[in-house]
């Protein structure tokens, strides 16, 4: 999941982990980093590397942006759909108004981020 600057310091202030510990600079992107064991997400609280499994984000109140829109994502025309990939898509309607523009402002935050490093 990419993440801004701001939301991984948040993270770190209120996690107290290193931003190292939980997050990778992937293609110049910031990204949430997966646990090695469970290959989810380092803060999805599961002892299951099945992708379907149960699990509870630890971070959920300062969940990053991206995380909050999920599993809506931007198609390659900007458009907001459901993400492929979502094991849960049929428990998801349409995307919400205005889905897309938060999802593009986001973007366009995380790549002039990493264009700047
Ligand atoms: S919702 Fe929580 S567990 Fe899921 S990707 Fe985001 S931070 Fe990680």
């Amino acid at each position: 999941m990419p993440i801004t600057k701001a939301e991984a310091s948040r993270l770190s202030r209120r996690t107290g982990m290193k931003q190292h510990d939980f997050s990778i600079v992937n293609d110049g992107v910031l990204t949430l980093l997966n646990n090695a064991e469970t290959r989810a997400c380092v803060f999805l609280l599961t002892d299951s590397a099945d992708v379907n499994a149960e699990g509870m984000c630890s971070v959920y109140e300062i969940r990053p942006k991206g995380c909050q829109t999920y599993p809506y994502v931007l198609n390659t025309d900007d458009v907001a759909v459901l993400d492929d990939g979502c094991p849960h898509r049929s428990q998801f309607g349409l995307p919400p108004e205005g889905t897309a523009t938060v999802l593009l402002n986001l973007e366009e935050r995380i790549v002039r981020e990493g264009s700047s490093d």
